[in-house]
């Protein structure tokens, strides 16, 4: 977890400032520069001892070495969240070839490089900047301007917790942070002369290929791939980089492509064909660590993470059970034919799904929001949902589950939707895969016509049909991120939204990258104008503004770090919003095809 989203306990700063500070009020708007950084400094030197709240009086413009510093936001006291803080440098200044950041997604590479440049710089002291993880994401910590007078400009959001002595001001401390060691590791990690320019190139080189890996998959009839050489095993359950020493991937024959790609010019590995994929093998043998780099690879991932050249549709969505969660009027007719209740199935709402019916929803859910390829394990899935053997059909006639091993195929070729599933366990799927993939010992063989043999079938389509489902509308006063007038969104990790006055469990959304992702679920949450029009349509003019604006898209002025989600992400978090009213479906397009 990251220092700027640890939860907060209490209000922000909402009150009047604890320490005794001067004014309610945080300082005025900067009029020009306040003084060089040396003034600065002997500023921070002279107000040691005062009230914690004569902090306030520095907020505006400092004219640093080489570049600008903005107090933007300062605390009331040393126990609220950290002082914001924003540094540009200009271009003259950055140096940054234009060649690295030319491009949306080479900008995008080139500033995760240079946030996680500048936290190596900053580790040990107290000022932070939100870098990621292992996936390279639209971060709103780094802005590089890539057009008009202001080209190569960077500028970098940081928070800084003033220190104090009590509720006093530890002066030299602070001349010490802001004026000594945040020039330094502005300068060694954002100025072109000082930073490593082999690893910057690389980095950018890297997160290009990958986007071009993802963006070649449609064309190729194919929803995911996995190069030669990737190693896909995280070093443990809560250190998400390699594992040292772990199998590298290596595709079968049968299904290795090769793709071009802009830098390292062609590369090649598993193509994952587009239809339905059964990933099988005995236990401990791969299987989940291989559909989660599918997962994940819906993202860019670091130089050196393993997962490099692993990349899956833009529109993957993993689906899972997860009981007791609240559902909202979804239209399970697909997979639940009618309910011992007698509540409605094509208007289904429960405050606590169970684990069957909870997936059923996530399922629809995710076709609502676009997904075009669906990721299933059979360690997060409810049996009873994915399949029912012979037996068990002649035994309970009254089951009103139609388990998804029915609607699988129909679900691809009436509505393109492809899926990729793991199941070791059962054999049901063996007649509906197109593809058979196999684990043994970490390493992966084609045993489509295996399967084949032994299902005794080849799979077929048959006439059933993917029923349609409706599609919904909100109330748009339902979802509402204020409180008392106030926005409140905040992250707490990666799985918790307080989104207004509710709290928003997002443990099971597993592609969820980081916490400040959560955070920017949270603002396009905010964002979304869902009047009148369904939540697909929401999603659509959302994704237009992030295409267009960006991260500052959806900041709507919030100072809090975040990274650009998903459509689907944010489709999940509303899906689990309590608050969230739907007024009614719109019926749907008869299915494609
Ligand atoms: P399954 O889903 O088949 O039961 P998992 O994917 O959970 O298996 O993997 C079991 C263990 O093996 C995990 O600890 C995982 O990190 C490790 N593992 C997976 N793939 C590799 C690999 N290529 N090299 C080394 N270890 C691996
Ligand atoms: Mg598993």
């Amino acid at each position: 977890m990251t220092r700027s989203h640890r939860p907060r306990p209490g209000s922000r700063s909402g009150g009047p400032p604890r320490g005794g500070g001067p004014r309610r009020h945080d300082a005025p708007p900067p009029s020009g520069i306040r003084g060089d950084g040396d003034e600065l400094g002997s500023r921070l030197h002279g107000l040691d001892g005062a009230s914690y709240g004569a902090y306030k009086g520095l907020a505006g413009h400092w004219a640093m070495d080489g570049f600008e510093l903005e107090i933007r936001k300062v605390q009331s006291d040393p126990f609220a969240p950290p002082s914001r803080l924003r540094v540009t440098v200009p271009a003259d200044t950055a140096g940054l070839p234009a060649e690295l950041y030319r491009t949306p997604v080479r900008a995008r590479a080139l500033g995760g490089f240079l946030l996680r440049a500048l936290r190596d710089a900053l580790r040990g002291g107290p000022v932070h900047v939100d870098a990621g993880g292992q996936e390279v994401l639209d971060r709103s910590a780094i802005r590089i301007a890539r057009d008009g007078d202001a080209a190569g400009t960077v500028t970098v959001e940081l928070g800084a917790p003033l220190p104090g002595h009590g509720r006093r001001i530890a002066g030299h401390a602070a001349a010490r942070t802001l004026a000594s060691e945040l020039p330094d590791a502005v300068h060694a990690a954002l100025t072109w002369k000082h930073v490593d320019q082999d690893a910057a190139t690389a980095f950018v080189e890297t997160v290009e290929d990958s986007a071009a890996l993802r963006e070649a998959l449609p064309g190729r009839g194919l929803v995911a791939f996995v190069a030669d050489g990737a190693v896909l095993p995280r070093a443990s359950g809560v250190d998400d980089r390699v594992l040292r020493g772990g199998v590298p991937f290596s595709s079968p024959p049968s299904l290795r492509v090769t793709l071009p790609v802009p830098n390292r010019g062609e590369v090649s590995g598993m193509g994952v064909p587009e239809g339905v994929t059964l990933i099988v093998g005995g236990g401990y043998h791969g299987k989940s660590t291989l559909l989660r780099a599918l997962e994940t690879g819906v993202y860019d991932h670091v130089p050196g993470d393993g997962r490099e050249l692993v990349v899956a549709r833009p529109g993957a969505v993993s689906v899972r059970a997860e009981d007791e969660r609240a559902v909202q009027r979804v239209d399970v007719r697909a997979f639940v034919s009618g309910l011992p209740s007698g509540k409605p199935t094509e208007d289904f709402s429960t405050e606590s799904a169970s684990g069957s019916t909870s997936q059923a929803a996530s399922t629809i859910e995710a076709l609502e929001s676009g997904a075009d390829v669906l990721l299933i394990d059979e360690d997060t899935s409810a049996t009873n949902v994915m399949i029912r053997d012979a037996r068990m059909r002649e035994l309970i006639e009254a089951e009103p589950l139609v388990p998804f091993v029915d609607r699988v195929r129909p679900l691809h070729r009436g509505h393109g939707v492809s899926t990729v599933l793991v199941m070791g366990g059962s054999g049901d799927y063996l007649d509906r895969a197109d593809t058979v993939i196999l684990l043994q010992d970490y390493r992966v063989s084609d045993v489509t016509a295996r399967a084949r043999e032994i299902a005794g079938v080849a799979p077929e389509d048959g006439d059933a049909e993917f029923p349609a489902f409706g599609r919904r509308v909100f109330d748009p006063d339902s979802v509402d991120p204020e409180v008392r007038g106030r926005r409140k969104v905040t992250a707490r990790g990666r799985g918790r939204l307080t989104f207004g006055g509710d709290d928003v469990d997002l443990s099971a959304v597993s592609q969820l990258a980081d916490p400040s992702q959560t955070t920017g679920v949270g603002l396009a949450l905010a964002h979304l104008a869902l009047d009148g029009v369904t939540l697909a349509e929401a999603l659509d003019r959302l994704d237009a503004d992030v295409a267009r604006g960006g991260a500052a898209a959806i900041a709507h002025g919030s100072l809090a770090d975040f990274a650009v989600p998903r459509r689907h992400e944010v489709a999940a978090a509303l899906n689990r919003l309590r608050s969230a009213r739907v007024t009614g479906h719109r019926r749907p397009d008869p299915p494609a095809g």
